[in-house]
């Protein structure tokens, strides 16, 4: 299948062209048709498909067939819940756009709002912006909703984790009723089941891997290893197997920090991305990233959300996250499109029940590999996925207290609604069903 066959133009064909895509992403073919339909859409897809251009190319058909944009006005609006994923859809916005005449801009917060608002004084085709910095926008009469013709809810799931529902609630009172609704979301949770319902009218479905799956063409490993051991043990996979790019994943943001220094010292250079990082910090590191200078990004579930690298091999989980859902987002990183990738945990004894989690969620039982000289003292149960009679409860309070967990890109309160993702004692037959966990 070509991207001609999927009903785009010239301009953007030639758009496409100039990336090397030859062929279009599962995600693309079922997508692209469907939105160009003009029908609401409901896409499980993960980042690494291909989605981004998925409802980009065909909104930009869209919107090159109609009527240009006027005063502070809006024709497709495209929310995200991390600043890094706004960024990074606005670039493939004007990737994609490059040949046609169409005006787009990204606000969020963290940056100077007086830019924001002259971009969107004479109006934009295609906005992309974060909920809270919408919001002030809207409030201070620097855009307008009435011309939307195209709303996108990109990572919905993210969107209410990180506690944007209200705003999200609210933004989407404020549209003109007559509009066209994508919803993209890498799982399909109750909550997100229930926001699609006042959101999306009669959808058309797209799934390209099912719900909580992970990708195919990442190889995944867990090495066992006492806590202690981790920096050395994770310094020694970088060496001897001479990553040149890898992305590794911490719990907190002060653990990212810590690891961060370890490693620069040791000689990898590294760097590290999290909300307490400034927008300017974030981008340099990303920038590093992306051009080898720097070797180990370290980053927190929240920051690393979005990042688009091309083509990334190596993604390690220094830690395992609380909820077993950002395993498969963290891993979507690596393997994207097509690529191979190996994702690689560091797990010691006190993480064997989110481990348990994982498997469960993900169906699989991952390949233990013990290395010498790091095999864990307390060692990890063979098949973590069985529900334990007695569990012990304590590995994550102790973090909780002294070391918080990132649930923000900065301005928004964490979500207040996930008292069901503490672990329960699990039924005999868990793993059949863990949705709404
Ligand atoms: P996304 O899932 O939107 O974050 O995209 C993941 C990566 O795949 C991005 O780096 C895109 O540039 C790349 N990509 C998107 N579509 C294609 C395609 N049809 N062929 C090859 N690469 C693609």
């Amino acid at each position: 299948m070509s991207f001609a066959s999927l009903g785009l133009s010239a301009p953007l064909l030639k758009a496409v062209a100039e990336q090397q895509y030859t062929t279009p992403s599962p995600i693309q073919q079922q997508a692209i048709p469907a939105v160009l339909s003009g029908r609401d859409v409901m896409a499980a897809a993960q980042t690494g498909t291909g989605k981004t251009a998925g409802f980009t190319l065909p909104i930009l058909e869209q919107l090159s067939r109609g009527t240009p944009v006027k005063g502070n006005r809006v024709r497709a609006l495209i929310l995200t819940p991390t600043r890094e994923l706004a960024a990074q859809v606005a670039e493939s916005v004007a990737v994609y756009g490059k040949h046609l005449r169409l005006k787009s801009a990204v606000v969020f917060g963290g940056v100077k709002i007086n830019p924001q608002m002259m971009k969107l004084r004479g109006g934009v085709d295609v906005l992309v912006a974060t909920p809270g910095r919408l919001l002030d926008l809207y409030q201070q009469n620097a855009v307008r909703f009435d011309n939307i013709e195209t709303f996108v809810l990109d990572e919905a799931d993210r969107m209410l984790d990180m506690g944007f529902i209200h705003d999200i609630r609210k933004i989407i009172q404020l549209l003109p009723a007559k509009r066209q609704n994508l919803m993209f979301s890498a799982t399909f949770s109750d909550p997100i089941r229930k926001l699609a319902k006042g959101l999306i009218h009669d959808p058309v479905e797209v799934s390209v891997t099912p719900s909580n799956s992970t990708a195919k063409t990442v190889a995944q490993y867990v090495y066992p290893v006492d806590k202690k051991q981790k920096p050395n043990l994770l310094l020694k996979l970088i060496e001897e197997q001479q990553w040149q790019q890898v992305l590794v994943f911490t719990k907190t943001k002060h653990g990212a920090n810590r690891l961060t220094r370890f490693l620069d010292e040791a000689g990898v250079t590294a760097a590290a991305i999290h909300g307490n990082k400034s927008q300017g910090a974030r981008t340099k590191a990303l920038a590093g990233f992306k051009t080898g200078e720097v070797r180990a990004l370290v980053a927190t579930d929240i920051a690393a959300r979005g990042l688009d690298i091309d083509q990334l091999p190596q993604v390690v989980n220094f830690e395992l996250p609380n909820v077993a859902e950002d395993y498969v987002h963290r891993i979507g990183r690596t393997g994207r499109a097509g690529a191979s990738g190996q994702a690689i945990s560091l797990v010691c004894a006190d993480e064997s029940d989110l481990l348990g989690g994982i498997e469960r969620l993900t169906r699989q039982t991952i390949e233990r590999r013990l290395i010498e000289g790091f095999e864990p003292v307390h060692p990890l149960p063979e098949n973590a996925q069985k529900p334990r009679g007695h569990s012990k409860r304590k590995p994550h309070h102790k973090s909780h207290k002294t070391d918080h967990p990132e649930h923000k890109d900065g301005q928004r309160a964490p979500a207040a609604h996930k008292p069901a993702r503490r672990r329960r004692p699990r039924p005999k037959n868990a793993g059949q069903n863990n949705r709404g966990q």
